[in-house]
């Protein structure tokens, strides 16, 4: 009998933190420089630009020195001030999330949200701008992924530059795993971290800031100096004889370079590509076993997660544990309004290949099974999968 109770997983088929590539690992062993020695001074220059060549953006990236929470914050902090408008688009459990911060920096943040199973509609976000001039900064998270859900990211920030306001976009989860760049949706500010779809561990953020919204966060007296909440400190770290605002994450830079090389050394769309056709291999699975998603649409669901709806009268956190216990594959759980009512699969990094698919059908399948006795048809879920994978 297969049983993994209290074992290392055999797979981490969650939507992040996410297994690491084995470079990646590879590289963080490296020896630790001191950070002013010239060689790592040459490395941080070397990786930033290596960033911008995979967010395919002229501006140097930052790479902020904590997980994407600390750049979110810190785009809230330094972009958003007291007199602002801000308008703060929502769909799930991050795009509220970041309401609260752009709330610290400002007096009225207005909301427009839709059911957390759904996406926003560029039309209604024009309609809104249209009838509030005052609004000077919009917010978006693109994949809110405790919902699996894909918002129009580069319709909604063609609307807002149309009406010359700036725009702050969440990238962390989808960038890395599918068609979208800092150019593309045409951010003001961007941010992404190498813990999703670049298959590195939680550490890092980065963050691509447009001549604009270098403008802003200029002409921002409260924008944040000497503080780990600060861009500014940050603008010209990149550069080898310009100093560091403090101590960054050695290691972890070795690790994020390894992560660009095999990025942009595979090659982006193939990388894509490979995180399309295992979500869409996993769904076909999925459907065949009679479970659905949380997504409304299968067109809004993201390629780098897939949230599914919790059968009714099954319990999320012990089916979850079953597949850990039972069959060593840790899945993620719902987070906020989506916990409890979905369980979520990560195609992320170097999880984000076909065949992991069948070993996520199999391992929700077989949990299930155990739970209620005999009512998921494993094998025709994984040959519905086999069938789109070829
Ligand atoms: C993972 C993630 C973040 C970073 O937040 P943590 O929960 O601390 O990992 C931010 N935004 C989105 C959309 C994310 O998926």
């Amino acid at each position: 009998m297969m049983k993994n109770a209290g074992n290392d997983p055999l797979f981490t088929l969650t939507t992040g933190p996410v297994d690491a590539y084995p470079a990646v690992l590879r590289a963080l062993s490296m020896p630790v420089w001191y950070d002013y020695d010239p060689a790592f001074l040459a490395c941080f220059e070397r990786v930033s630009r290596k960033a911008a060549a995979a967010m395919r953006t002229e501006s140097i990236p930052l790479i902020l020195q904590g997980e994407p929470v600390l750049a979110l914050e810190a785009a809230a902090a330094s972009l958003i001030a007291r007199h602002d408008v801000v308008l703060n688009l929502v769909s799930g459990v991050y795009g509220a999330g970041f309401g609260d911060w752009a709330g610290r920096y400002c007096a009225t943040v207005r909301e427009l949200a839709v059911a957390y199973n759904e996406a926003l509609d560029p039309a209604v976000v024009d309609r809104e701008l249209r009838r509030h001039p005052e609004i000077g900064i919009v917010c978006l998270c693109h994949h809110d992924t405790p919902s699996g859900t894909l918002n129009p990211v580069d319709e909604i920030g063609c609307v807002v530059k149309r009406h010359g306001r700036l725009f702050l976009v969440d990238a962390v989860s989808s960038f890395g795993g599918m068609a979208v760049t800092p150019d593309s949706c045409r951010a003001d500010i961007f941010i992404t971290g190498p813990n999703k779809c670049l298959g590195c561990p939680p550490s890092l953020s980065l963050v691509a800031v447009s001549e604009g919204g270098w403008r802003k966060i200029k002409a921002n007296p409260d924008a944040p100096r000497a503080s780990v909440l600060s861009l500014l400190d940050w603008e010209r770290a990149w550069l080898a004889d310009e100093p560091f605002p403090y101590t960054p994450s050695v290691a972890e830079i070795n690790g994020l370079e390894a992560a660009l090389d095999g990025y942009l050394g595979e090659g982006p769309e193939q990388v894509w590509a490979r995180h399309d056709l295992t979500a869409r291999a996993f769904r076909a699975g999925l459907r065949a076993m009679g479970l659905s998603l949380w997504a409304a649409r299968e067109s809004i669901a993201s390629p780098t997660a897939t949230a599914i709806r919790v059968p009714e009268g099954v319990d999320e956190a012990q089916w979850r544990a079953l597949a850990r216990e039972h069959y060593g594959v840790m899945f993620s759980s719902g987070r906020g309004e989506t916990l409890g009512k979905v369980m979520r699969v990560g195609h992320m990094g170097p999880t984000a290949r076909p065949l992991y698919a069948v070993v996520a059908l199999t391992a929700l399948g077989g949990a299930l099974n155990r739970l209620r006795a005999g009512r998921v048809d494993v094998g025709t879920g994984v040959n519905a999968a086999m069938a789109v994978i070829g």
